[in-house]
């Protein structure tokens, strides 16, 4: 069994991926880079540099920063003390470690040089960092990396997609032991359950877990609830979402169980809630705009009366990080590509009485959506 890890924050390294994968992601940048002319970028703390060099920086206050430049070879400036973390890969980039008592914003100005340029620098750097390079180099002009890797990130290659299939299979293994009451609610704290929750992911491989939503009861109406010490009773509604990240990638499921015989009113709200959320799947075919599953999913919620208690968009991108482009959401017109890879999770959720959500990560193909998580969609009655 592998310890339990929980570190907001933390991307661990995308273990699995090529020199070659990593070699044609830093031409797809560079390519973008001139399309805006943005002359270099400068990606510290976050989910693009991982996905660029397949080294994570330490979420800590020593200045790791990839100096990736159109017209220079790649630098990355790395602390001394974490040089030996860097799995070299000369063909990409070169290592430039600072020791302890060198200014790292000196040794990146340097690397960037002070003639006037256009920077794009990753939105998750330190803000201590961007004003002391913002003071050194006060000719160029900034903005947001994400512009340029947010798109290519969102399509991911045949390697990420398989990655994710391994992420969610295991997070299904663990819905199927919630939906067959192998972990038993009743009687139960949401935060034991959700201990347990989080215990058995990393049983099932994943290396740290993001998150354990258990929300019962009056709860389960709250989409983020923070499992607590309320004690789960018979005759509740319980949403289980969960999720970590297994070889670098992501997995996010959720499911609703139900504790004893539900009333007739909660199994009309769950046929609606899951009729909704195979529609909105089905819908999420190449060329669609993001909106437009959205607006199935919602269309058919509010038909059946529970509108205005569909308080979230359908769904989020996933990959390195658990939310990123493409978000299915009302004025998002970008259309799906093949590669996109999303959550599709409709919920309805009635103040103070209950709540349900199912959410399924989905791959956008030529052939069609392709549901990575197959646990049941049915309502999970359980006795204990
Ligand atoms: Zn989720
Ligand atoms: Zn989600």
């Amino acid at each position: 069994m592998r310890s339990l890890s929980q570190r907001a924050g933390d991307y661990p390294d995308p273990q699995m991926v090529t020199t070659a994968a990593l070699a044609a992601r830093n031409d797809a940048v560079r390519a973008q880079m001139r399309r805006l002319g943005v002359d270099t970028l400068l990606l510290s703390l976050g989910a693009e540099l991982p996905w660029l060099t397949g080294y994570t920086a330490m979420p800590l206050e020593r200045l790791t920063m990839l100096v990736l430049s159109l017209d220079a070879e790649a630098i990355l400036v790395v602390p001394a003390l974490e040089a030996a973390r860097v799995e070299p890969r000369p063909e990409l980039f070169a290592l430039r470690p600072w020791a302890e008592t060198e200014n790292p914003i000196d040794v990146v100005t340097g690397v960037v040089g002070r003639s006037r340029r256009r920077l794009g620098i990753s939105e998750r750097t330190w803000a201590r960092f961007l004003l002391a390079l913002q003071t050194e180099l006060p000719r160029s002009t900034w903005m947001n990396s994400s512009r340029i890797t947010s798109p290519l990130r969102a399509v991911k290659d045949p390697d990420e997609v398989t990655a994710l299939r391994r992420a969610s299979a295991a997070a299904d293994r663990v819905a199927a032991e919630l939906l067959t009451s192998q972990i038993p609610l009743i009687g139960r704290t949401e935060a034991d359950v959700s201990r347990e929750l989080g215990q058995r992911l990393v049983d099932e491989g994943h290396d740290t877990v993001n998150f354990a939503i258990v929300a019962s009861g009056p709860n389960a109406a709250s989409p983020h609830h923070h499992p607590g010490g309320r004690t789960i009773g018979a005759g509740e509604a319980v949403v289980c979402d969960f999720g970590g990240t297994m070889d670098g990638y992501c997995s996010d499921i959720t499911r609703t169980i139900f504790t004893g015989e539900p009333p007739e009113e909660f199994l009309d709200l769950y046929a609606a809630l899951a009729g909704a959320q195979a529609a909105a799947v089905d819908a999420a075919r190449v060329g669609t705009p993001c909106e437009d599953v959205d607006a199935v999913a919602r269309d058919l919620i509010t038909d059946a009366g529970y509108g205005d208690q569909f308080i979230h968009r359908t769904g989020h991108g996933i990959g390195l990080e658990e939310h990123e482009d493409p978000y299915l959401v009302r004025g998002n017109r970008d259309p799906l590509a093949a590669g996109h890879a999303f959550s599709v999770e409709p919920g309805i959720y009635v103040d103070g009485r209950w709540g349900a959500r199912i959410e399924d990560i989905v791959v956008a193909t030529d052939a069609g959506p392709e549901p990575l998580n197959r646990a049941d969609h049915a309502l999970a009655i359980v006795e204990h």
